[in-house]
C-alpha cells in the first residue's frame, strides 16, 4: 500500500468548520512542500467563512475582505466544500475516521459564558453572541427579538465584541444602511429608542481588552458622545503600565485625554465605565429595569497584572436590556473530546488529547483549540502550528487507527446515502451572487439569505 501524502495516495484531510481557522489550516496543508493532499472542508451552514461572515460587524467591511484569501483556497482543485453538513447530525466522527487520514476541528466557540448573577434570566437579558448573530443574519439568531424600545442598554465586558455591539446600538443606523446588515436588523435599529449604552468594564483602562482602533472609533461616531468619568480613567501601580505594550499605553492615553471632554452635546451617549461589576439585574414584571453595580478596586494578581475585587459600594443604573459580552465558549460535539472547564477541545500543539494521550488523526485549530481570543489573523499562525503537528505525525506514521477509504467518492457517497442536501462551493458562489444582486437593488453590499430553507430554495430555482 502507498504511503499517504504521495502522488499515488494523497493524504486525505477533513476540516470541520469553514471559518478563518479552518481555511488557514487548509492553506497551510496546500502549501506544505512535497505533500500531495486532498482537503474536504465541511460546514453545518450552506455558507462558508464562519465569523468573517456572521461575526464581524457590518460596518467593518475591510476586515471582511479577508474572505478573498479563503476564496483562493476554496478554488484550489485539491479542495472541496461540503456545506450544510453537520458533524454529529449528518455525519458521525466514526464516519470521518474511516474516510480521512486526518480530521481537523475548526468549530470555534459557538456559545457564550454567563455572568452567574441574580436576574440573568429575566426578559431583556441576552448574550452579545445572540445580538451579533441577529444583526449579521445568522440562521441561528435571525428569529431573535430585541426590544429596543428602552432608552438605556447595559453591555457587560469591554472586549472587541462588546465594542461592536455598543457601536451598533449607539450609532446612526443610516451609517449601516449600505452594508450587509440584515434588513430586519436595520429596520429595528432605525426604530430604536436607545439613547444611552452603558459599557461596563470590571477592571481599569490599562486592563481593557478592546483594541485601540475600536475605542478611537467611539470618539468619532456622529451623533454620539463617548463619556468617561475622569476619576475612573486612572491607572494604579498594580496595573504595571510601565511594562505594558504600546497598544495598551495608547489606549490609556486616549481614554485619559477623552475623559476631560465631559458630557458633550449629542443625543446619544456611550457611558464607558471602569472598575464596576454587575452584581444583580433588577426586574419588574419579568423584564429588566435596572442593573446594580458594585465598585471594584484593583489588586496585584501575583502574576504581574491586576485583578478586581468588590469594595462593597453600590450604585444602580437604568437598563431595559443587558447584553453580556464576557467571552465565548465551545459546544461539545458528540464523540469529540471536550474540556467542560475551559470550554474547548483539549489538545497539545493542536493534537486532540484524551486521558492525557493524543488521539491519532485528530487535530484542532482556532478558538476550539486555544479558547476565544485573538483577531482573525491570529488564526493563521495558530493553524500553521497545528499543521506542523499533522505533518510530523504523518512522517512518523501516526495516522488514524483503522483502515481508511481515501477514494474521492467516499464522502459524497456517504452523504448521498444519508440524504444530506450538500451545498458545494459552486452553489455557494451562486448564493453569493444572488445576495449581492439582492443587495444592489437596495443600494447595499449584499442582502444575506438568513435561513437555510431560503438558501436551499434559492439554489433549486433554475438559473
Ligand atoms: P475578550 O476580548 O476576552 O473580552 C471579554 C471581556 O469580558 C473582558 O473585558 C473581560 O474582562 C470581561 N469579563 C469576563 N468575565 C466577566 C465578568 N464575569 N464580569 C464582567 N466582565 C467580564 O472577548 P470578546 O470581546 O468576546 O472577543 C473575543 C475575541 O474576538 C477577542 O480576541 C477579540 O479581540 C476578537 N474580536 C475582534 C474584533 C475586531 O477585531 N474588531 C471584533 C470582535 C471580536 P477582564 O479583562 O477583566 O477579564
Amino acid at each position: 500500500m502507498s504511503t499517504p501524502g504521495t502522488t499515488d495516495r494523497p493524504l486525505t484531510v477533513a476540516i470541520i468548520g469553514a471559518g478563518p481557522s479552518g481555511f488557514y489550516a487548509a492553506e497551510a496543508l496546500l502549501k506544505a512542500p512535497g505533500l500531495t493532499v486532498r482537503v474536504d472542508i465541511y460546514d453545518r451552514l450552506p455558507t462558508p467563512f464562519g465569523l468573517a461572515r456572521g461575526g464581524v460587524a457590518p460596518d467593518h467591511q475591510k476586515i471582511k475582505s479577508v474572505t478573498a484569501v479563503y476564496e483562493k483556497v476554496a478554488m484550489d482543485p485539491r479542495v472541496r466544500f461540503f456545506g450544510n453538513v453537520m458533524l454529529g447530525r449528518d455525519v458521525k466522527i466514526e464516519d470521518l475516521r474511516t474516510r480521512y487520514d486526518q480530521v481537523v476541528y475548526a468549530v470555534g466557540c459557538e456559545s457564550d459564558r454567563k455572568m452567574s448573577i441574580p436576574g440573568e434570566d429575566l426578559g431583556g437579558s441576552y448574550s452579545a453572541t445572540e445580538f451579533v448573530g441577529w444583526y449579521n443574519g445568522h440562521p441561528d439568531h435571525r428569529h431573535k427579538k430585541f426590544d429596543l424600545s428602552c432608552e438605556n442598554v447595559a453591555v457587560v465586558g469591554i472586549g472587541n465584541v462588546a465594542m461592536d455591539v455598543t457601536r451598533l446600538l449607539a450609532c446612526d443606523p443610516e451609517r449601516l444602511a449600505k452594508t450587509d446588515i440584515a434588513d430586519y436588523a436595520l429596520e429595528a435599529l432605525r426604530k430604536s429608542k436607545v439613547k444611552t449604552v452603558w459599557l461596563l468594564g470590571r477592571r481599569g483602562p490599562a486592563e481593557a481588552a478592546y483594541s485601540p482602533v475600536e475605542i478611537e472609533e467611539f470618539g468619532k461616531l456622529e451623533g454620539c458622545d463617548l463619556v468617561i468619568k475622569p476619576e475612573e480613567a486612572v491607572v494604579g501601580a498594580v496595573s504595571h503600565l510601565e511594562t505594558a505594550d504600546a497598544n495598551d499605553k495608547k489606549k490609556v492615553a486616549y481614554v485619559q485625554e477623552h475623559a476631560t471632554k465631559g458630557e458633550g452635546k449629542q443625543a446619544r451617549k456611550i457611558r464607558l465605565r471602569y472598575c464596576v461589576s454587575p452584581v444583580e439585574i433588577v426586574g419588574e414584571g419579568g423584564k429588566i429595569k435596572s442593573v446594580k453595580l458594585e465598585k471594584n478596586k484593583l489588586i496585584d494578581d501575583g502574576k504581574g497584572g491586576a485583578k478586581c475585587v468588590g469594595v462593597g459600594e453600590f450604585e444602580t443604573i437604568p437598563a431595559g436590556m443587558i447584553l453580556r459580552s464576557v467571552g465565548y465558549r465551545g459546544i461539545p460535539i458528540p464523540g469529540v473530546a471536550f474540556d467542560d472547564k475551559s470550554g474547548h477541545i483539549p489538545n497539545k500543539d493542536g493534537r486532540v488529547v484524551t486521558g492525557g494521550a493524543p488521539l491519532p488523526g485528530e487535530y484542532v485549530v482556532g478558538w476550539a483549540k486555544r479558547g476565544p481570543s485573538g483577531l482573525i489573523g491570529t488564526n493563521r499562525a495558530d493553524s500553521v502550528l497545528t499543521v506542523q503537528s499533522m505533518l510530523e505525525d504523518l512522517k512518523a506514521g501516526r495516522l488514524s487507527a483503522g483502515p481508511v477509504d481515501a477514494s474521492l467518492e467516499a464522502a459524497p457517497k456517504l452523504l448521498a446515502s444519508r440524504g444530506v442536501n450538500v451545498v458545494s462551493y459552486a452553489q455557494w458562489k451562486k448564493l453569493d451572487e444572488l445576495e449581492r444582486s439582492r443587495g444592489a437593488a437596495k443600494g447595499k453590499i449584499r442582502e444575506k439569505f438568513t435561513s437555510i430553507e431560503e438558501m436551499t430554495a434559492a439554489l433549486s430555482v433554475p438559473a
